[in-house]
C-alpha cells in the first residue's frame, strides 16, 4: 500500500496539529451554541473522530453519504445523496465536516440543500482544500491545509475504496489509476 504513494503531503503529526487548531477555532466561534456536526461519509470518518475531540462544546453528530466521483479520480459534477440525515436541521447551526474540497460541486450543493431545509447557519470545516480545482466559487470557513491539484489518498480518502486506512495523506502514483 505505501509503495503506491509518491509523496506524503500531510503527515500524521501535522494532521493532529490541524485537528487541534481547527477544533479550538470552532470552539471559540460557537461559544454558547450547540451546533450539529454533519460528516460527509465515508471520507470524513477519521477527521470527524479526531477533530470532534478538540471541540469543547455540547454538539451532536450526524452523517450523510454523497457521491460525485462514482469510482474514478475526477468529479462527475453530478452530486447524488446516497444516505440522508436521520435528524432535522431546521433552526440548527450546522457545521459540515469534509475531507477535501476540490471543484466545490459537492459542498455548494449540500449547503443549498441545508439552507432550503431551514438551517439557521451552515459553515464547513475541511481537512484539505484544492483551490486550483474549483468549478464553482467557494471558500471553506475552516481549512486544515491547502494542497496542490493532485489526486490524494489516505486518512479517509480512497481510490476505489482502498487506502482510507493510511495514517497520512499522500499523492497516489499515477500508474496505480492509469493501469
Ligand atoms: P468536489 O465536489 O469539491 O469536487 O469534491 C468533493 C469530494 O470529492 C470529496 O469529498 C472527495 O470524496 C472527492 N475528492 C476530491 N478530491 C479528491 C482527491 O484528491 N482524492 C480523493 N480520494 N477524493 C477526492
Amino acid at each position: 500500500m505505501h509503495n503506491d504513494i509518491s509523496e506524503i503531503l500531510v503527515s500524521e503529526q501535522e494532521i493532529q496539529e490541524i485537528c487541534q487548531r481547527l477544533g479550538k477555532e470552532v470552539t471559540k466561534d460557537y461559544q454558547d451554541k450547540s451546533p450539529i456536526l454533519v460528516g460527509l461519509l465515508k471520507g470524513c470518518v477519521p477527521f470527524m473522530a479526531d477533530i470532534s475531540r478538540h471541540i469543547d462544546l455540547k454538539f451532536d453528530m450526524a452523517y450523510m453519504s454523497v457521491s460525485s466521483y462514482h469510482g474514478g479520480i475526477a468529479s462527475s459534477g453530478d452530486v447524488k445523496i446516497k444516505l440522508d440525515l436521520d435528524i432535522s436541521i431546521k433552526g440548527r447551526d450546522v457545521i459540515i465536516v469534509e475531507d477535501i474540497v476540490d471543484t466545490a460541486n459537492t459542498i455548494v450543493t449540500i449547503i443549498e440543500l441545508f439552507k432550503h431545509r431551514g438551517a439557521s447557519s451552515v459553515k464547513m470545516v475541511t481537512l484539505l482544500d484544492k483551490p486550483e480545482g474549483r468549478v464553482r466559487p467557494y471558500q471553506p470557513d475552516y481549512v486544515g491545509k491547502v494542497i496542490p491539484k493532485a489526486f490524494v489518498v489516505g486518512y479517509g480518502l480512497d481510490y476505489n475504496e482502498y487506502y482510507r486506512n493510511l495514517p497520512y495523506v499522500g499523492v497516489l502514483k499515477p500508474e496505480v489509476y492509469s493501469t
